[in-house]
């Protein structure tokens, strides 16, 4: 079936027909999650023949490939990315009209498939999307979550997590289990050589634990051009020949636990022997299958590279060299360095914060009783690595300093960096932090391997389906040439002056500000104009991100307005929404704390809705595409140096929000693309704060007694002005003076505030505000994932579409 040839009576016929024999249910009588899983089959069988096909040319065409390992993807719901790259989008709307059905709802019905944590799993699907909207061959490696990210409710101001069943009653529509690719993982025992009887050294496994890995494999369409890449999603299940070896519930239960949960931390890490296990399954299982599946062209191993690429994303899959290094050597009978010469041709890896305490560090001894045979080929990696600096007549400090296992670690970034050919971070000033502190003494050693690969965000889901208002402006304005490709948007540069299309954008924002607008009075009971300012914050809840900062400065704005009701402002409302991971007190606190600033202010007739807070519980995928087309100002607030890149920064500046942010991550890139005019910054510069680190002068304590309108904001949390958060505003308090404020809220408090005045000034003209809007989309075409992902194709894996 060629989809060019689909008209709307066809689609509507094959829907029926479906609903018909799959349900046995006419439409009027369908629920939604009906509808929803009888319309994915119908699309689903559009697809198969390209999905099939796409495979067959690959391997007869025998392209390299490129497989991203990643412990997280995050792509929310896939209906109407499907439709949309399928280019049938708006023929299923028009049928769904004619047979009197409510699209929204339908959509509604599918869960979103959240297995991330935020950025970093926003980041692997969007690649994912990208690869198959370029055409690359590139596919996806990571683990089927039974449970995704928690769900969040907020239950008397604190954050309450629940368990996300996304499986749900429909399971997941768009998977297809693969039965003929199991492989099998094995864990724990003991390991000791023996002379095999070619009389080489072999390992000899004893009573390891044998699992076997079961992939589902996930279509990733391309945009508008029949290209299906694969997902792969690794599930464990007992081989049939161990039964006997898990005879009760608990036993079964405790194989299951492997792929139960996601580990709910962003940019943290617990060394946890279950996430361990985790790593490496899905590093294993990925790895082994990608060595059958090249070895079927009847290539030599040694040359694997040629073929394949390996991405490490992040340090969670940074077993893979040593993963591979096993399999090639003790699986394949390849010769050491002949092994290692393909394997670091091989792999190559993203490092995604400078944050300690997401550097991952393996317990060698925990190490060694999961993965005693990967365990002695890391030492092996290691020993070699550092004879071969010695021999260079390398420093022994560097050396030190460098190497994989020291003082009962092994130190997985410097395995992934030596056993790979390309490291890169993920904007311009991360890639020099990298570069001149984090990891410089690697580069010192392997300057070639470092490179730069921005963020990026997949344009299509944050414009054509999340603000389909702003699209049809963005059509009548320039074409929609655009849609396919983004940079087209620089046209309308030439419309910046033009107050017809000025206000159009203007109104189109204050529609997508009134359907927010209307979820906050159905969620939370909370009225909001749309004639106030939307300023919003939405992130994973970290004390890096300085939700903080954005509460100190409305603090700042109540005491203003109880000392003087007039006040001559722009409304605000303050929309809040994050997750913290369930074990980071501090970022608990924060959310309780802000709920309750949040009754205190919009319960406070006094103020005159001059003033109203919103946290909106649940933020995840969807309602991102809820939240962003309705900004007016996008808080991008990070302590300078801390944020590797952001990109809920893009996805603001692609839908017109103006960017208040500090100088770091992807914020410096996005205000030299849309110029220092259109965008509003504050703060210390990271220069200014790696010179606090260094002279050791920051005290904020004296800060906070030398200035009194911040002294009185910062009382604020321990004089009981704000209800029911007592012991979190002595936290809160704790961590700004007694513990020196490690992200130095209060050396950018002035700044901030004042950044936020101007923010109110620039408002107050809307012909200015929607002219810096206007000039933020038309500069975001840079911030394409697609031209990410063919920076990565081209200048790392050295793919051919
Ligand atoms: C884009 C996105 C993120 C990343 O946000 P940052 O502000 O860049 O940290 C996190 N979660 C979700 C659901 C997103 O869509």
């Amino acid at each position: 079936m060629t989809l060019e040839n689909l008209t709307k009576e066809q689609f509507i016929r094959d829907f029926k027909d479906t609903l018909h024999e799959e349900q046995l249910i006419k439409v009027p009588a369908a629920t939604p999650a009906e509808l929803f899983t009888t319309l994915a089959k119908v699309i689903r069988k559009y697809y198969t023949d390209s999905w099939l096909e796409r495979n067959r040319k690959l391997s007869e065409e025998q392209q390299k490939i490129a497989y991203y390992f990643s412990i997280e993807f995050l792509p929310g719901r896939m209906l109407e990315t499907n439709l949309l790259n399928l280019g049938i989008l708006d023929l299923v709307k028009a049928g769904f009209a004619d047979l009197d059905v409510d699209f929204e709802a339908v959509k509604n019905a599918e869960h979103d498939m959240a297995l991330g944590n935020g950025g970093l799993g926003r980041l692997a699907a969007a690649f994912m999307d990208s690869l198959a909207t370029t055409g690359y061959p590139g596919f996806g490696n990571g683990l089927r979550y039974k449970y995704g990210l928690f769900k969040q409710r907020i239950v008397d101001g604190y954050q309450v997590e629940l368990p996300d069943s996304w499986f749900g009653s429909i399971g997941n529509v768009w998977e297809v289990r693969k039965d003929h690719d199991v492989v099998d993982i094995k864990l724990f025992g003991d390991v000791y050589l023996a002379i095999d009887e070619n009389g080489k050294f072999s390992p000899v496994y004893k009573d390891a634990q044998v699992l076997r890995a079961v992939p589902y494999d996930v279509p990733q369409i391309g945009f508008e051009n029949g290209n299906i890449n694969n997902l792969r999603l690794w599930d464990v299940e007992i081989p049939e020949e161990y039964e006997l070896n898990y005879p009760t519930l608990a036993d079964r239960r405790a194989v299951q636990d492997i792929t139960a949960i996601l580990y709910p931390d962003d940019s943290n890490y617990e060394g946890k022997q279950l996430r361990l296990v985790q790593e490496y399954f899905m590093t294993s299982a990925g790895l082994q299958t990608i060595i059958k599946s090249y070895l079927k062209q009847g290539l030599p191993l040694e040359n694997i590279h040629e073929k394949v690429s390996v991405h490490i994303n992040d340090t969670h899959p940074a077993v893979a060299p040593a993963e591979f290094m096993r399999l090639l050597v003790d699986e394949y009978g390849l010769e050491w360095d002949a092994a290692w010469s393909t394997t670091v041709q091989t792999m190559s890896y993203t490092n995604h914060t400078i944050l300690s305490e997401a550097l991952e560090k393996w317990d060698a001894g925990l190490f060694k009783k999961v993965l005693p045979r990967v365990y002695q080929i890391i030492l092996e990696i290691d020993n070699r690595f550092v004879a071969g600096l010695a021999q260079e007549g390398r420093d022994a400090d560097l050396i030190e300093r460098t190497r994989i296992v020291k003082n009962g670690q092994i130190h997985m970034a410097n395995l992934a960096i030596i056993g790979g050919h390309s490291v890169n971070g993920v904007a311009k000033l991360h890639t020099e932090l990298l570069k001149e502190d984090t990891l410089h003494d690697f580069y010192v050693l392997y300057p070639e391997k470092f490179n730069n690969k921005t963020n990026g965000i997949v344009q299509r889901r944050w414009t054509q389906i999340a603000a389909p208002e702003l699209s049809a402006a963005i059509d009548e304005t320039i074409g929609k040439e655009w849609r396919k490709d983004i940079h087209q948007l620089k046209k309308l540069e030439a419309f910046a002056d033009d107050d017809a299309v000025l206000a159009n954008f203007y109104q189109v924002k204050q529609e997508a500000k009134a359907r927010l607008a209307k979820y906050i009075l159905e969620t939370t009971g909370v009225e909001v104009s749309t004639d106030a300012i939307f300023d919003v914050q939405v992130k994973r809840l970290h004390a890096y991100k300085r939700q903080l900062l954005n509460v100190l400065h409305i603090i700042k704005l109540y005491w203003d307005l109880k000392d003087n009701p007039d006040k001559d402002m722009v409304p605000r409302v303050f929309i809040f929404g994050a997750k913290a991971a369930p074990g980071y007190h501090f970022a608990k606190s924060v959310i309780k704390l802000i709920n309750e600033l949040a009754n205190l202010i919009n319960n406070d007739a006094s103020l005159q809705s001059k003033l109203k807070v919103v946290f909106l519980e649940n933020y995840n995928v969807s309602l991102a595409e809820l939240i962003v087309p309705a900004a007016n100002v996008s808080e991008q607030i990070s302590t300078a140096s801390k944020e590797a890149s952001g990109t809920s920064n893009m996805k603001f500046m692609m839908t017109g929000a103006i960017t208040l942010a500090t100088l770091d991550g992807a914020n410096i890139e996005i205000k030299d693309e849309c110029g220092d005019d259109n965008i509003v910054i504050f703060g210390l510069t990271k220069d200014e704060v790696y010179d606090h680190y260094a002279k050791h002068d920051y005290y904020s304590r004296g800060v906070y007694e030398n200035n009194p309108v911040l002294k009185r904001v910062v009382d604020t949390f321990i004089n009981g002005t704000i209800p029911n958060s007592q012991s979190e505003g002595s936290e809160i308090y704790d961590a700004l003076i007694t513990q020196n404020d490690e992200y130095f809220l209060l050396a950018d408090f002035d700044a901030y505030v004042s950044a936020q005045e101007r923010i109110d000034s620039l408002y107050r003209d809307q012909r200015t505000w929607s002219r810096m809007s206007l000039m933020n989309i038309a500069t975001s075409g840079k911030f394409t994932s697609d031209d990410t992902i063919t920076e990565y194709a081209e200048e790392i894996w050295n793919l051919k579409k």
